[in-house]
């Protein structure tokens, strides 16, 4: 159940009215909006008379009953778009946010090669990969904390935020200064990593996985809003199915369900949807048109040569290319990149 309250409510009338319900027993999610902050009680509700909350507090504006599982990153309790605000770059609410890099940091040259032309392209924000997890444990695992130091780097150079993957709970203390952390397709249900990055104060892009389905998506985002980190980004990038045609299917139906069941920002990745660079371009565009929040892509100075990922790369006049068509677009769709 969710109680959407009064703008004019008072701090101490919400503490007390959250106190009432958590010493019957109840747990509840504080979720703030930009119109309306919201209760979301958890527990068994069947027998609260919504109505009578609604008359004997003069601090709720109305109560909903909220039948799916997750319940913070439910629309019905947050009906506006979440915005997430990333170092100044905005992810969600009428933007289309563009985020590109290399697959995994290989060198000093490489990131900022990369970092400065995909930024003069009009990226926003600079992915790489330092800690990767592969299929192979004998492919190129990343350069770990030598990578995260050049991301770091091109941060600053570029003056761009950056995301980067983390894959364990032991990794905390090397994210200080990245802007989002990364949940790969891998560890979308490792919910001991979700409960880590939910008690972190950043931004996390998580990755659908392989062979979820956009409810356990969903139920993954709540894992980490319920330990109070309400700025998730959710991201389709392709899922299992018969077809092998390319690396994996793109899932645009699961883009269009999620704006309707959350709040949260969408984006999409079509390199690891695909796996094939000629694919990035049109599913980019596609993307857009079906109402994503962003994009991330995957580009490389030298995709023959990558370390990882390079079939699926744009090598960067591909990806210049690519961001004028996509500004043209998302103009005419009154979306700001
Ligand atoms: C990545 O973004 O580099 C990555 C490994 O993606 P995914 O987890 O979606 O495979
Ligand atoms: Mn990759």
């Amino acid at each position: 159940m969710v109680f959407i309250l009064k703008n004019n409510a008072r701090k101490e009338k919400i503490d007390e009215f959250i106190k009432g319900w958590e010493d019957k027993g109840f747990s509840t999610i504080w979720a703030p909006g930009t119109d309306h902050n919201a209760v979301c009680l958890i527990g068994n509700t069947a027998s609260i008379d919504m109505d009578a909350v609604v008359h004997t507090t003069d601090i709720v504006e109305y109560a909903r009953r909220i039948t799916e599982q997750y319940k913070a990153a439910n629309r019905t309790v947050h009906p506006e778009d979440t915005v997430i605000d990333v170092g100044g770059v905005k992810i969600g609410g009428g933007t289309f946010t563009v985020i590109s890099g290399p697959c995994s940091v290989e060198s000093r040259g490489q990131i900022l090669t990369i970092a400065n032309s995909v930024k003069h392209s009009g990226a926003k924000i600079l992915r790489g990969g330092a800690f990767k997890p592969r299929s192979s444990p004998y492919s190129f695992q990343g350069l770990g904390e030598e990578g995260l130091k050049l991301l770091l780097e091109a941060k600053r150079q570029s003056a761009m935020p950056i995301v980067t993957e983390m894959m364990n709970q032991t990794q905390v203390p090397l994210f200080e200064d990245v802007d989002i952390v990364q949940v790969g397709t891998r560890n979308m249900q490792n919910f001991d990593l979700l409960k880590t990055v939910g008690k972190m104060k950043k931004p996390v892009l998580l990755k659908r996985g392989l062979a979820n389905t956009i409810e356990e998506l969903l139920m993954s985002a709540e894992y980490i809003m319920s330990e109070g980190n309400s700025q998730v980004i959710l991201c389709e990038r392709g899922i299992r199915t018969f077809e092998t045609a390319a690396r994996n299917t793109l899932d645009l139906t699961a883009v269009v369900i999620l704006k309707q069941k959350t709040h949260l920002p969408v984006i999409v990745d079509p390199s690891h949807a695909t796996g094939m660079s000629s694919l990035v371009p049109p599913l980019s565009k596609a993307a857009l048109a079906v109402g994503a929040d962003g994009l991330i892509i995957e580009t490389h100075n030298n995709p023959a040569r990558a370390l990882c990922d390079g079939a699926q790369s744009l090598d960067l006049e591909q990806f210049d290319m690519l961001m004028d068509d996509l500004r043209l677009r998302a103009g005419l769709e009154g979306k700001t990149m």
